[in-house]
């Protein structure tokens, strides 16, 4: 049977008896040994690149599940958290790299582009013609042309650490690494490294 809308929330953090948030955040940090942020493209092809970044970063991936003694899952060995979206473009991430380190705490972000991705199949001029012929809409000032689609793989990983390190919600301590995956062998190429400050 379906859950009630007070079964679900009696589940919400912030809606317990005597919440204290920097508590709840110390118990988070906790139960997670977050190191590094992935970012990459949703295409299922590209299902390869936490492994392969993972091994090149000596991050713990998939990690295995920690439970208490009652059997409830509490926490992860893993320090790899993936945010997967169109593209990889690091645009779509800002947000959870600011709440990823908030609850657990970040020393790495990888952004990762990959090869034959759909993401370069088409232009920034293309996607906003169609969108207006196809949905009726205008989309050319909803999203930056230059994260839009791909059009130079170097380009577009550099573009990405840029907007990562100089985003408010990214920790200057971390360190902002750019990759382009191969998914016919699943080799991965350094584009940069931007070392964190202290
Ligand atoms: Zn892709």
């Amino acid at each position: 049977m379906a859950q009630t809308h007070d079964d679900l929330n009696a589940k919400a953090f912030s809606l317990q008896p005597g919440y204290d948030e920097t508590l709840v955040r110390a118990e988070f940090a906790e139960l997670m040994p977050l190191r590094t942020v992935i970012i990459y493209c949703f295409d299922p092809r590209a299902s390869g690149i936490p492994d392969a970044v993972a091994r090149d970063l000596g991050d713990v991936w998939p990690g295995e599940a920690v439970t208490d003694a009652g059997g409830e899952i509490i926490g992860t060995t893993t320090s790899v958290l993936n945010v997967v979206v169109a593209g990889g473009r690091a645009l779509d991430a800002l947000r959870s790299i600011t709440v990823a380190q908030h609850l657990l705490g970040v020393e790495n972000i990888a952004v990762v582009h990959h090869t034959h991705c759909g993401a370069t199949s088409y232009t920034a001029e293309g996607i906003v013609k169609a969108w207006q012929e196809e949905q009726g809409v205008d989309i050319s000032e909803t999203y930056p042309r230059e994260s839009l689609c791909i059009s130079d793989y170097v380009a577009s990983v550099e573009h990405d650490a840029r907007l990562i390190r100089n985003a408010p919600g990214t920790p200057r301590h971390v360190n902002v690494h750019g990759y382009v995956y191969d998914i016919d062998n699943g080799e991965l190429t350094r584009i940069l490294e931007d070392r964190g400050t202290a």
